[in-house]
């Protein structure tokens, strides 16, 4: 069993919180802040207890020492605007002055770790670093979901240190989500999948076809689909290492009466960074020197059409290359449709990374049922694995 925050007593309690700051940063400024503004109501319902917390994160992949760009400086500047409130920073996670700063802080306090991933101990998982980690709480918990498919020191080294242990809101919240998506669905169950990649999709694909009733395949990865269905696809992008899986998949879904639905029309360049001539084709008439790189207006309702008539929505990967305004329409217009699912009872879940992104950016997150904050451990749990963070707190 996992213990929820509401189960442990933290009243005047040190907490050691693990979360997931790994936030894109540019000039010493957080660019998204969805993951810290997550983590912000499980942080308030601690200190409301009248605990104090230490918090602890990665961002990115330092490789196990010191580099400026990586700091978690600007987090700490989000993270006080966000909580309205100062909040205190040390340069090391298990420096002698971070432990003192830890015994002096005050209930209602909050204490920013650095960088854990400036340490190779935090990766390697090593029980020194461990313990000189879990120094800073008396109560761990663990609500950073996006590092819950890693089996790091601070999410399963740290917890042999800990009696009192468990899983904060943010969590407990992917995981009735995600768990419920795949285990108990409302029907009809709509999948829709887009982004480059297949490759790393293709153990959610294999995992989701016989449980769901339709699946949409957009983004670049459609491509690779058209390709094995004998269409020309121009420069668009392809894996051609993937055409027997795709090949594969589409008998998987005939097989399970599942209707897999591909783009009909697509948004076509000659040159994806400055589209001269954009042009809307049926995928039946591309031309050899120009790409696809969104889906077309034809897609956007056909696709529009099955998740209007869904009970539970699974969305994982844009459906163009929606960073750039000139094909952004295609995952606009699929994010406003799933975003009108709440007045009609469905279920609408928007799988981590890029689709998170997307939808934040449009401004539409907060009419979905629920945006994971996790890319890589959201494609883990939807294929039927489990989480190595989240295993080791249920032992004892
Ligand atoms: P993934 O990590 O596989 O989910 O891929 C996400 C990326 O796919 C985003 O950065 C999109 O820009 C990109 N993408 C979506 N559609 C296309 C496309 N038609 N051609 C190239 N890239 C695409």
């Amino acid at each position: 069993m996992i213990n929820s925050l509401k189960q442990i007593n933290l009243k005047a309690k040190t907490i050691l919180m693990r979360v997931d700051y790994n936030v894109p940063i540019k000039n010493g400024k957080v660019l998204d802040s969805f993951r810290i503004k997550s983590s912000i109501p499980t942080i308030r319902y601690c200190l409301n207890q009248g605990a104090s917390l230490v918090l602890c994160s990665h961002l990115g992949r330092p490789n196990g020492s010191y580099d400026e760009k990586y700091s978690l400086i600007p987090v700490g500047e989000t993270l006080a605007d966000l909580l309205e409130s100062q909040i205190k920073f040390s340069n090391s996670c298990i420096s002698e002055d971070s432990h003192d700063v830890t015994l002096g802080l005050k209930p209602g306090e909050v204490h920013l770790l650095e960088n854990l991933r400036f340490h190779k101990g935090e990766t390697e998982n090593d029980p020194e670093f461990s313990s000189l980690l879990a120094k800073h709480g008396e109560v761990f918990i663990n609500d950073a979901f996006g590092t819950a498919h890693r089996m790091h020191a601070s999410n399963v080294g740290v917890l042999k240190f800990f009696h009192q242990k468990g899983i904060g809101f943010l969590i407990e919240n992917e995981l009735k989500y995600l768990k419920q998506a795949i285990q108990d669905p409302t029907k009809p169950f709509v999948v829709v999948l887009g982004g480059a990649k297949i490759k790393g999709k293709l153990d959610l694909i294999y995992h989701i076809i016989p449980k769901a009733d339709s699946v949409l395949i957009g983004g670049g990865m459609a491509f690779t689909f058209l390709k094995a269905k004998g269409k020309g696809i121009g420069k668009s992008l392809v894996d051609n290492s993937m055409i027997s899986d795709a090949k594969k998949i589409l008998y998987e879904a005939r097989n399970h009466s599942v209707k897999l639905v591909l783009p009909s029309d697509v948004v076509i360049s000659e040159n994806l960074d400055s589209p001269k001539e954009k042009l809307t084709v049926s995928v039946s008439n591309m031309p050899d020197e120009m790409g696809g790189y969104d889906i077309g207006n034809e897609t956007i309702n056909k696709f529009g059409e099955i998740i209007s008539n869904a009970g539970t929505i699974l969305w994982n990967g844009p459906m163009g290359v929606f960073e750039k305004e000139d094909f952004a329409g295609g995952t606009r217009g699929i994010a406003e449709i799933c975003a009108k699912g709440k007045e009609i009872n469905q279920t609408v879940i928007v799988g981590g990374g890029d689709t998170a992104s997307a939808v934040n950016q449009f401004g539409l997150a907060s009419e979905m049922s629920h945006v994971s904050t996790g890319g890589g451990a959201s494609l883990e749990l939807l294929s039927g694995n489990q989480l190595p963070a989240i295993l080791a707190l249920e032992k004892p």
